[in-house]
């Protein structure tokens, strides 16, 4: 413990104390890791209602060689409380870009790659600059590019959250919102943000069964994304009656284990390839 020499460490319970050392033990490695190449990115295909990979999302892959697999969602968490989330953010997204564009090269089937962006990202001024420049070192047309964000990112200031959103738009890449249905904002933000997709978070596919199922909410959501001309995907799919269901109410895209776990780069290509997981 001596050698974080943190003040005051010994007022913490034990307990707490390792936790504390845990996590700038964690965020000491991880900065190395940036640096040093030791993130990864696997992809999880989204397929269409016959199966078809139309698109993959990008999910952060670190594994450490003593602490082992680390998943993200204790990484990001520590990425963003030291703000390590902007250059590792970064780091993501020019890799999803690169490697997306590197398969086109290669002449695998054209998909969309999307990206999850933190609200801490998306807040900065220089964002879009970013994805922009992102776009242009890469080559990546930005039909292919899709930012994945929650509905936390509005919550603080709709009128400049709107604007960000709208400096994105014009640059052509596609925005999603993430685990939609659990945020804490209302509907009424829904129809005035330029958006594309609404992803229906996970919790919604397993509370299918239960005895007062989430089946007329999953409903509503899909009516309510058609009606707006957004696209749909249905999030965590494990079953073929979660799928049958979805696909009945006009879900349009499809992301979970009974396609596809997430797959290292080399494995999506075989995915690619095959181009139909139905
Ligand atoms: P998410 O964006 O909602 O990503 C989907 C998560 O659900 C992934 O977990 C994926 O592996 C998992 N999943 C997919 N299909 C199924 C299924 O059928 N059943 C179940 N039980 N799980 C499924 P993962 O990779 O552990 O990522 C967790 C979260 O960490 C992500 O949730 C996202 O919020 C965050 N995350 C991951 N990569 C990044 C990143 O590069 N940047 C940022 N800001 N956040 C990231
Ligand atoms: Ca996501
Ligand atoms: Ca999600
Ligand atoms: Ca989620």
């Amino acid at each position: 413990e001596a050698k974080f020499g943190g003040h005051g460490t010994r007022v913490f319970s034990p307990a707490l104390n390792q936790a504390t050392i845990d996590r700038r033990e964690l965020e000491v490695e991880m900065a190395s890791a940036l640096e040093n190449g030791g993130f990864e990115l696997h992809y999880q295909p989204q397929c269409d209602a016959d199966g078809r990979v139309a698109a993959v999302e990008a999910l952060l892959r670190f594994t450490h060689p003593t602490l082992g697999v680390v998943p993200p969602s204790r990484l990001i968490p520590v990425a963003e409380e030291s703000q390590m989330i902007v250059p590792l953010g970064n780091w993501v997204l020019r890799e999803a870009c690169r490697q997306n564009r590197q398969w086109q090269l290669e002449g695998h089937p054209p998909v969309r790659v999307a990206v999850n962006i933190s609200a801490i990202q998306f807040a900065r001024q220089d964002f879009a600059e970013r994805v922009a420049e992102v776009l242009e070192e890469t080559g990546l047309l930005p039909e292919f590019l899709e930012l994945e964000m929650t509905e936390s990112v509005v919550v603080k200031d709709f009128a400049e959250s709107t604007r960000q959103m709208e400096r994105l738009k014009r640059l052509g890449v596609s925005i999603a919102i993430d685990d939609f249905g659990t945020g804490y904002s209302s509907l009424n933000y829904l129809h005035r943000l330029p958006i594309d997709r609404l992803k229906i978070d996970r919790s919604f596919m397993q509370a299918l069964n239960e005895p007062n199922s989430s089946l007329p909410i999953l409903e509503a959501i899909i009516n309510m994304a058609q009606n707006m001309g957004l696209g749909v995907v249905g999030e965590g799919i494990e079953t073929t009656e979660q799928m049958s269901m979805l696909c009945l109410k006009g879900c349009d895209l499809f992301q979970g284990y009974l396609f596809s776990r997430p797959l290292s780069a080399d494995r999506a290509i075989t995915a690619l390839q095959a181009g139909n997981l139905g």
